[in-house]
């Protein structure tokens, strides 16, 4: 938010939002925005947003904006005392690995992830029995104590970078990929390497089939609803439409997208693509987010889908979140120095 122009908050968001957001809401949101920057100020602190919040919020306190990469980038960076995540709780444990002697902190405890919660250390230690001196890979949306059980961490923006580079680091010819079911099979498909998920075979009675990549049964709860039946509907009525997916839908889905990436790689595909329809298979803020930055574009989104967890992080929690430095993340130690190795991998890739 710029407001070198010297418009109040209220005009501001006026402007840019009034057509769609009652005026007592819009007021109440310029005063928090107003409290937060200042609060910003007294804690040195510096405030990162996910694509994924909600558009008011997205557009004036986060210092930083991104997918978890380009987040975990900035935490890494940043020279504030104070890390305040508007994100979800692995993303905030993120910077906290990455900065264990700042304060993170995260404004709603409910902000969890269906991915990261799929998978437990314990889950990890067994698979690593299981399939003695394979690499693991997980997924950036785990817990630090998964992560600190793996070799290597990845986003959705490198997933099959970092599968081949560990493939061949590691001289080995399978990884284990942990713990989105698509995503992992989306970077089977991209490498053309075969896949098998053992908690699936396992329940089949099976335990002799032979993969390059191991995954897991995680989902994300908003990636797995879109459907290629949504992609017809959507093709059917805008024959031009370009349909853009996040590598968490499924293979068939991406298999009917015309585009596969991160948040970032979908914003900059959107900008290469102005005045076409283009229908977004994603967070439905994030959806807002592109379009309140690009108005002459035309997107298309199916608004079911809101994040329940990211939709958890408000602008009054964020207020509350620094003027009374709650909720602190904390990371043990032992667990952090270990998951430090797997998402500093990560970021040199
Ligand atoms: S969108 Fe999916 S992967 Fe992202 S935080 Fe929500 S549940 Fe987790």
């Amino acid at each position: 938010m710029s407001m070198a122009h010297k418009k109040t908050t209220y005009q501001y968001l006026h402007d840019k939002f009034g057509d769609h957001a009652p005026d007592f809401e819009l007021t109440l949101k310029a005063e928090l925005v107003d409290e937060i920057q200042t609060l910003k100020k007294t804690r040195n602190a510096v405030v990162l947003g996910h694509n994924y919040m909600e558009q008011v919020l997205y557009d004036t306190i986060p210092d930083f904006r991104g997918d978890s990469l380009a987040l975990s980038r900035q935490a890494a960076q940043t020279d504030k005392d104070v890390i305040v995540f508007c994100g979800v709780k692995f993303m905030a444990e993120t910077a906290k690995i990455l900065n264990p002697n700042k304060t993170v902190l995260i404004p709603s405890l409910k902000a969890g992830c269906s991915l990261a919660e799929s998978i437990t250390a314990g889950d990890v230690r067994e698979l690593r029995k299981r399939f003695p001196g394979v690499p693991i890979v997980s997924y950036v949306n785990t817990y630090a104590d998964v992560k600190a059980e793996s070799d290597v961490c990845c986003t959705s923006s490198n997933a099959a970078q970092v599968v081949r580079l560990t493939l061949k680091k590691w001289k080995s010819d399978k990884v284990i990929f942990l713990p989105d079911e698509f995503l992992a099979r989306n970077v089977a498909q991209e490498l053309g390497v075969s896949i098998i998920i053992p908690k699936k075979i396992a329940s089949a009675g099976t335990r002799t089939a032979r993969g390059q990549l191991v995954g897991w049964t995680g989902r994300c709860v908003v990636h797995e609803q879109f459907t290629t039946e949504d992609i017809k509907r959507v093709r059917t009525e805008y024959s031009d439409v370009l349909v853009f997916a996040h590598p968490e839908c499924s293979p068939d889905v991406i298999r009917a997208s015309d585009f596969s990436g991160s948040t970032t790689a979908m914003i900059n595909e959107v900008n290469k693509h102005q005045g076409k329809p283009i229908l977004l298979l994603t967070e439905c803020s994030m959806g807002d987010n592109i379009i309140a930055s690009n108005p002459q574009t035309n997107i298309l989104r199916l608004c079911m889908v809101r994040c329940p967890y990211m939709n958890q992080i408000t602008l009054k929690d964020t207020r509350d979140a620094l003027k009374y430095m709650q909720y602190q993340v904390h990371v043990p130690e032992n667990v952090r120095v270990k998951a430090e190795i797997a998402v500093q991998r990560m970021i040199a890739i």
